[in-house]
């Protein structure tokens, strides 16, 4: 039997309403889940992932997704 093994570091998934507010932390990232893009909640600049669902502006003070179901809140830990 094939068993993969998941390498370091660990993703611990976070739960977060999207209707009310999108933490931003070290070590927290977003993913979307459509084009598997991840982006740091701490980004300096806008960013936005590959298929534009999911875009996060600090200058303006926004993080918002176009289908918020996509997108899953997580934080990386070092081994
Ligand atoms: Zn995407």
């Amino acid at each position: 039997m094939n068993v993969k093994k998941i390498s370091a570091p660990r993703k611990l998934p976070i739960a977060f309403d999207p209707k009310r507010s999108w933490p931003r932390k070290d070590g927290y990232y977003y993913e979307c889940m459509i084009c598997q893009d991840t982006i740091s909640s701490m980004v300096p600049t806008y960013v936005r992932c590959r298929c534009r669902t999911l875009s996060i502006d600090p200058e303006a003070g926004r993080m918002g997704a176009r289908d918020e179901s996509k997108i899953q809140l997580f934080e990386k830990r070092s081994p």
